[in-house]
């Protein structure tokens, strides 16, 4: 089976979703191809009245299918249909999640998307196993603490990993008895598009998942601001993050669960296996180009295993295989666009300028796209911009420690402390470091998610608020109350 395709044979559903159906909308927002930088396509973006339509049809489906209070397993029994269909149409899905974004087809159908729907079935199993508790009371009283659905949950998505982020908001938000109304971003919005047309297709209740096209200051604002949204759910970087902050609270208050950037530190200990360490860092700069929150971008090594390292990693980010994210053969993403290309060579050249030494890389591919070359920094020091700016790109840097304290001290970041990587075959060492590491994540001689979606993902710092996957996720999509009867 090929999963490569024509990109020029697919088809887009451009419009917002709303009441289960896709209402067309006049494109605003030019859209290129990442991989060859070809005009492709228009977002729509909707205003405030689009965003009020979203909200009434997500209203409007709550009450009419009762689906935060119909029984829990009901839940469970939709959302798993729902995975089924998207495992079913997970090519047509790959295709257009290819064509948009980033995300080269052959790593979507068994990767992104199968992971996807495996978290839907995750989340939609908790919906009859976390519930109201009894609370112990005297004989005279009968205590309870009552959990419940928010209502409309808003949740906004990046365009790093597209069917990812809206899986990972839907999921959970869905399994808890809630409606959504999600934006995706505005450069890769229509696979959220397609995923809520299969709910609808697998007997969700049309209106419980809306999807409104557009950019951050419009359709963004005009979601977390509006009064009938009573949780957000955002995943984004730091700076749009602050601003939904800034808007919620001037429009009222809500629960928020916040999921920003990240400048994630991987260290190196001359204990470790180092082919081992070398293949999961330059994987992890390398896979999605680097465009992960959780990218292990700064490289923190012993000395005295400093220059092999260097040398080992090197190598295995020159052998990356870039192509268009339509051809099955292709590993190596292109950078989003044109413009953050750019933003990636400005700080890589800023880099050099503050004394940074590129030992691989160091410029954009000659290539038709986006491309950018796998680029590894030496001679930086805590002020350089490659270790202070999010770059989100395929960049690494090095620098070297004598000591666990000094390593410790180069690994904290004063904004972000998203994961963390650590790699050593001292055990004591590593439970010592594991409670140090200022890091939402820890990972221990590998640095990649599994899929064990047990395991909550957020920050700690600026790196966010609150968690996406894991118990916690469902939980966070739930409030409670507490009751307490006189008997
Ligand atoms: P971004 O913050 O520019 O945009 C993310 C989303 O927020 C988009 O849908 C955008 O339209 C919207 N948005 C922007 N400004 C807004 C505003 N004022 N109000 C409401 N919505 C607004 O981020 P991006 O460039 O799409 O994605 C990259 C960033 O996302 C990186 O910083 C990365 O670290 C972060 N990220 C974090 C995680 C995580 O789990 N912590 C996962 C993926 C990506």
């Amino acid at each position: 089976m090929s999963l490569s395709f024509d990109p020029e044979t697919i088809s887009l559903p451009v419009g917002h979703f709303i009441g289960g159906e896709l209402i067309s909308a006049a494109g605003a927002i030019e859209m290129h191809r990442p991989s060859d930088g070809k005009s492709y396509a228009a977002c729509p973006v909707a205003g405030v009245d689009m965003v009020n339509r979203a909200v009434e049809s997500a209203k409007a489906a709550l009450k009419a299918s009762n689906w935060g209070g119909i029984r829990p397993r009901e839940r469970t029994k939709a959302l798993q249909a729902w995975a089924d269909l998207i495992e079913a149409e997970a090519e047509t899905l790959a295709s257009i999640e290819a064509l948009c974004s980033t995300r080269p087809v052959g790593q979507l159908v068994a990767g992104d998307i199968a992971v996807t729907a495996e978290q839907i079935r995750f989340f939609a199993e908790f919906a009859d196993k976390e519930g109201s508790e009894l609370v112990p009371t005297d004989d005279a009283s009968f205590g309870m603490i009552m959990s419940e659905p928010y209502g409309v949950v808003g949740a906004i998505t990046p365009w790093n990993f597209p069917i990812s982020m809206a899986g990972w908001k839907l999921g959970p938000a869905l399994a808890a008895g809630n409606a959504v109304v999600l934006k995706p971003s505005e450069m890769t919005p229509f696979s959220a598009i397609y995923l809520a047309q299969l709910a609808v297709r697998a007997s969700l209740p049309a209106g419980l998942i809306n999807v409104v096209l557009g950019d951050g200051p419009t359709t963004g604002t005009a979601l977390t601001g509006h009064p009938e949204i009573a949780k957000v759910s955002f995943t984004g970087s730091t700076r749009a993050g602050s601003a939904i902050m800034e808007n919620v609270a001037r429009n009222g208050v809500k629960p928020m669960t916040l999921e920003l950037g990240g400048k994630s530190p991987q260290l190196v200990f001359a204990d470790a296996d180092l082919d081992k360490a070398a293949a999961a860092i330059a994987g992890s700069v390398t896979f999605n180009a680097g465009q992960a929150c959780v990218a292990g971008t700064r490289l923190i090594v012993e000395k005295s295993i400093a220059d092999r390292l260097t040398v080992a990693i090197a190598e295995r980010m020159k052998t990356v295989r870039p192509g268009p994210t339509w051809d099955q053969a292709t590993q190596y993403s292109p950078i989003i666009s044109e413009r953050q290309r750019a933003r990636v060579d400005s700080i890589v050249q800023a880099a050099v300028a503050a004394g940074g030494e590129c030992v691989t890389g160091g410029g954009a591919m000659e290539a038709p796209g986006y491309f950018y070359e796998p680029t590894l920094i030496a001679n930086v020091d805590q002020a350089n911009p490659a270790i202070v700016e999010e770059i989100f790109g395929p960049i690494l840097t090095v620098q070297t420690f004598e000591t666990e304290e000094e390593a410790l001290a180069l690994s904290c970041h004063p904004t972000y402390g998203l994961a963390s990587g650590l790699f050593t075959t001292d055990l004591s060492r590593t439970i010592r470091l594991a409670r140090k590491l200022e890091a939402g994540t820890v990972w221990v001689n590998r640095y990649s998610r599994s899929r064990d979606h047990i395991l909550p993902t957020g920050g700690y710092k600026r790196s966010g608020i609150g968690k996406d996957l894991g118990r916690e996720a469902y939980l966070a999509n739930r409030r409670t109350k507490s009751v307490l009867i006189s008997l």
